[in-house]
């Protein structure tokens, strides 16, 4: 989590500091903080609580002479959201100011060990040990700060990407990246640093992202250099992106989110672009034929995924089962890498991350593969971790997604399994091709759906207006539409706060029923499909013990729409495409119910985008 952005060049410091930051803010935002090495030799490091305009407000008067700098919008995991834990941190002496992104689990030893050295400790935070070993290697050995940098990381244990800047050295960044991203962008007399390409993009296409344990020397006037800790030189490999500005900026939106949903039905073309070939009749996704060989042999296949990318893997369990007949278990990554899983090299593990960086995920695809199994992995950005440590993989191509809830990314995940479910099937023979070219022919028609389906935009911000002060939900639905109640239920937690469950629609029936009243409303997903009865039944469960009812239904239903308060129609899909046209509805109404509350949709207290810490 978090966003750090270094710069070194001919433009103004502080300004593309800032731009990086507000590009940045999505992954963190309880405070944020600069550091501005300044020609005449001071090291100036503001601060400020909240968002990124609070520290803009805050260095408003101050000195923003700079010929290097580096910058952070914090999420904390050690030490309260405050000024003295936002970063950079200065070392003891003031020679020293750095950030980082991670978790630094013997901060604990460290600290004790520096205290003992007479060393002084001014925040909370587990940052603040890293600043000051390296000043304590530093002044200890009289070594150069990369050396002393390299020496610091030696003893670290955790997660970090960091840079810091010198007093003395006004013209150089040290970074260094383990298990955090850290990508370096290079322009002409002008080099970046950013947790992500965003805050350089518009400057530079060149970019190189930082392995595990490598440090990078960023120096003005001088090429980039990159050593291990060991301080072998390390190669440098120049990625070139594909980013493009305007996927950035909110467009005329007011909101990210808002942007993200009705983005969906040029997204989910790109994502299924070149995929579905020949008028339906073949699908391809990369790395399943390149590797025949394990999707033949596989008995089992594990998907490892957090938060919403998990509720697209537990339909991708439902839909490699359906059109595979593959076993799936779905595991959420974080209990997977502590729950001594059993596997062998007969296994695929599927990793699915919008971000690519998801630290438990990480976590769990080394482990998979540790223990010889073919490791996947899906995910949105290009060029992030999870598609450099995995054995093959694809992309969603979604583009970038700026709103911490995910919207565009969720429906793209579940494309992109349909398709994957898809090809494995047409490789294993357990699809007939008249089969293949049924859902091939529908996976092509689904944008056009997904434009009808925004159209009942308006109806369901009228509808949000009735259900805005409610302070439980219930989501309900059985099926494929069950992994899209928990998805919506998880939609109004985090951008509306409102308490908000989602459960398998007859599993009602041992417990949550109980919470039913006409207090409590409960919005249950019920397309035509092959459980469409079994639903009906649920549905008059929850009015006959006076619940107030939204569905999701089908085109042309009678027998909901009779029985509930409230129906939003989405077109006829084949079942296994229902999740992306019922999901939608369900993104609009947190997203206008949260509105109507006054919430920052985009920017949900206690979250950030991608969870890159434990
Ligand atoms: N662990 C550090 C802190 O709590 C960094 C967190 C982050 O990645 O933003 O300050």
């Amino acid at each position: 989590m978090c966003g750090i952005v270094g710069y070194i060049g001919g433009g103004n410091v502080y300004d593309v500091l800032i731009k990086g930051l507000h590009r940045l803010e999505y992954r963190g935002y309880d405070s944020a903080g600069i550091a501005l090495v300044n020609p005449s030799g001071t090291l100036n490091v503001y601060k400020a609580m909240g968002k990124v305009s609070n520290l803009e407000n805050f260095c408003k008067d101050k000195n923003l002479d700079a010929l290097a700098g580096i910058a952070h919008t914090r999420w904390a995991t050690h030490g309260e959201p405050s000024d003295c834990n936002a970063h950079p941190h200065y070392s003891e002496d003031g020679n020293l100011a750095l950030v980082h992104n991670g978790t630094i689990e013997n901060y604990k030893l460290l600290k004790d060990a520096l205290t003992q050295h007479g060393c002084r400790f001014h925040s909370e935070t587990d940052t603040e040990v890293l600043v000051q070993l390296i000043e304590y290697i530093k002044v200890k050995n009289n070594c150069s700060l990369l050396d002393a940098v390299r020496e610091a990381l030696k003893q670290v244990v955790g997660a970090y990407a960091i840079a810091v800047v010198e007093k003395d050295h006004p013209n150089r960044i040290i970074a260094a990246r383990k298990s955090s991203p850290l990508v370096i962008g290079i322009g002409d007399d002008e080099m970046f640093l950013a947790s992500d390409a965003t805050p350089f993009v518009e400057y530079t296409k060149e970019c190189v992202y930082l392995k595990d344990e490598e440090v990078a020397i960023i120096e003005r006037g001088e090429p980039l250099k990159l050593v291990t800790l060991e301080n072998k030189e390390a190669k440098i490999d120049v990625t070139t992106l594909e980013l493009s500005i305007s996927q950035l900026e909110k467009g005329g939106y007011p909101h990210f989110m808002l942007k993200e949903i009705f983005e969906q039905t040029t997204t989910l073309k790109d994502c299924i672009r070149g995929r579905v070939v020949n008028g339906g009749k073949r699908i391809i996704i990369s790395g399943v034929d390149d590797n025949k060989e394990k999707f033949l042999a596989a008995k089992r296949i594990v998907i490892v995924a957090c938060g919403t990318s998990w509720h697209a893997a537990l339909l991708g369990k439902y839909l490699i089962q359906d059109m595979c007949r593959i076993p799936v278990e779905v595991e959420y990554a974080s209990e997977f890498r502590y729950s001594n899983p059993v596997l062998d090299d007969k296994d695929i593990v599927m990793a699915i991350s919008q971000s690519g960086e998801t630290a438990d995920t990480l976590a769990a695809i080394k482990i998979a593969k540790r223990m010889g199994a073919f490791v996947y992995g899906i995910s949105n950005v290009v060029g992030s971790s999870i598609p450099r440590e995995t054995d093959s993989g694809t992309y969603i191509h979604v583009g970038p997604e700026i709103g911490v809830a995910s919207t565009k990314a969720f429906t793209g995940q579940v494309m992109v399994l349909t398709m994957l479910a898809a090809a494995i099937a047409q490789l294993r023979g357990t699809m007939t091709q008249e089969q293949i070219t049924e859902i091939g022919k529908a996976i092509q028609k689904v944008p056009s759906l997904v434009e009808k389906v925004l159209r009942l935009n308006e109806k369901i911000e009228r509808l949000s207006l009735i259900y805005t002060y409610a302070h439980n939900f219930l989501y309900l639905g059985r099926g494929y539409s069950y992994p899209v109640a928990l998805e919506g239920a998880l939609k109004l937690k985090e951008i509306s706060y409102i308490h908000a469950e989602g459960y398998p629609a007859a599993e009602m029936k041992h417990g949550p029923i109980a919470l039913i009243d006409e207090e409590m409303p409960s919005v249950i997903i019920a397309p035509n499909d092959h459980l469409y009865e079994k639903i009906v039944n649920n549905v008059q469960q929850v009015k006959a013990r006076s619940g107030s009812i939204i569905a999701i239904v089908t085109e042309g239903d009678t027998t909901i729409r009779n029985i509930a308060d409230h129906v939003l129609e989405v077109p006829e899909v084949p079942e296994a495409l229902s999740p992306i046209v019922t999901s939608i509805p369900l993104q609009l109404l947190s997203y206008y119910i949260a509105i109507n509350k006054g919430k920052n949709v985009d920017m949900p207290r206690n979250l950030a985008k991608s969870v890159t810490v434990e």
